[in-house]
């Protein structure tokens, strides 16, 4: 038995992605910049992905950029925008529960000589836009928000904070990290009012190692690296086109099921949600609403890895924490205001179209068995 309750970490490729990027290694393997027959071929898929991918944001192609990942989309679109915008205005807000490569590249920044605030949730761990708007200065460059924070699955109030933004001060780039709802919110870059918007491929059946930057038209970047002239020079290197073309059909497998993934979705987060609080000694860690794909609990005196390993060994795969984390302790969690105890003990379970509720079930029943065995131990 195997039951993948991890999704936020990564997903399963779908069989049909698994055969687009085989098939592409096989009979597209041209150089999308070669100027002869076999490399045209690999442009036109490249194009066609682009294509796709924009309409899964509600963009236009010319305004996808595609990098190695939402790592890369992240750092490229916090570095190149703080160096083109942040020279006279070196000050950038951003949450305090961003994902590392967000948190971290701005570290670097801060390194640098640029100014972060980070805003925390109110004292019930709730994000509203107030904080952020509060954070503001006069020489703000740069806002960074994600949408779906990854650890405990949370909606940050992006669209209304990015939209008071737009009228207030247009001036300030306003970078949305979307890799826990692309594909699972319908929303579109102009909703968010974001003007750089970071995806990956890994999280909805798609290929690791592939990933797309929104680059909202006159918006500029100072690219990270050097080279040829691939993705307007911002992104130079010969493009990746077998994980472009396993993105490409990720994206278009999701196209127009959005609506039923989601109310799948939803039907194993509340059957779980129900059953745990039914149970004793477990605590929802959620405070204000979020995405119906991720759900983090805690169970009281149990350490997140025993129990991770436990419910390994019944096949059932979750995660403590963010898997970039890698068993340090979440500073999302402590942002929110969560006890060191209950951090330690909490679980990350994160859906995809292909979880049921009987997996939902067996999870319950094996926590529960969990706590009889383990607690006392
Ligand atoms: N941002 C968020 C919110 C994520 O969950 C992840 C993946 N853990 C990333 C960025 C990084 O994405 P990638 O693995 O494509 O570099």
């Amino acid at each position: 038995m195997e039951i993948y309750l991890d999704n936020a970490a990564t997903t399963r490729p779908y069989p049909s992605v698994v055969q687009a990027v085989a098939e592409s290694m096989e009979h597209v393997y041209g150089n999308p910049s070669s100027l002869h027959k076999i490399g045209l071929e690999a442009e036109l898929l490249v194009t066609e992905q682009r294509k796709t991918i924009a309409e899964g944001l509600g963009c236009e192609p010319e305004c996808i950029l595609f990098t190695s990942g939402a790592t890369e989309s992240n750092n490229l679109a916090l570095r190149g925008a703080a160096a083109v915008y942040g020279k006279r205005k070196p000050h950038i807000v951003v949450s305090a529960v961003e994902h590392a490569s967000v948190s971290n590249t701005l570290d670097a920044l801060e390194a640098q000589g640029f100014r972060v605030t980070r805003v925390l949730p109110d004292s019930e761990g709730r994000f509203t836009s107030k904080e952020f708007l509060q954070a503001i200065t006069e020489d703000t460059c740069l806002i960074s928000m994600m949408a779906y924070e990854n650890e405990t699955g949370h909606r940050l109030p992006v669209s209304s904070v990015f939209t008071t933004l737009r009228k207030r001060y247009p001036h300030i780039i306003r970078h949305c990290d979307f890799v826990q709802g692309f594909m699972k919110d319908p929303t579109t870059v102009d909703l968010l009012a974001a003007d750089l918007l970071s995806v990956s491929a890994h999280k909805i059946h798609g290929p690791k190692g592939i990933g797309a930057l929104y680059v909202r038209k006159g918006i500029r970047l100072q690219p990270i690296l050097t080279g040829g002239k691939q993705e307007k020079t911002i992104r130079p290197g010969t493009e990746a086109v077998p994980l472009i073309a396993g993105f490409g059909e990720a994206v278009r497998q999701h196209e127009n099921k959005l609506y039923d993934l989601g109310k799948r979705t939803e039907r194993c987060y509340t059957a779980l949600e129900s059953r745990l609080r039914e149970m004793d000694g477990i605590t929802i860690n959620r405070f204000m609403e979020g995405t119906a794909y991720i759900l983090n609990f805690s169970v009281q005196g149990i350490r997140s890895e025993t129990m991770l390993h436990f419910l390994e060994s019944k096949g059932i795969y979750v995660s403590s924490g963010s898997a970039c984390a890698k068993g340090a302790r979440s500073h999302v969690l402590s942002a929110y205001g969560i006890s060191n105890d209950r951090a330690d003990s909490a679980l990350r379970v994160s859906f995809s179209g292909e979880n049921t509720v009987e997996e939902v079930i067996a999870l319950t029943e094996a926590v529960a068995q969990g706590q009889r065995q383990l607690i006392h131990k």
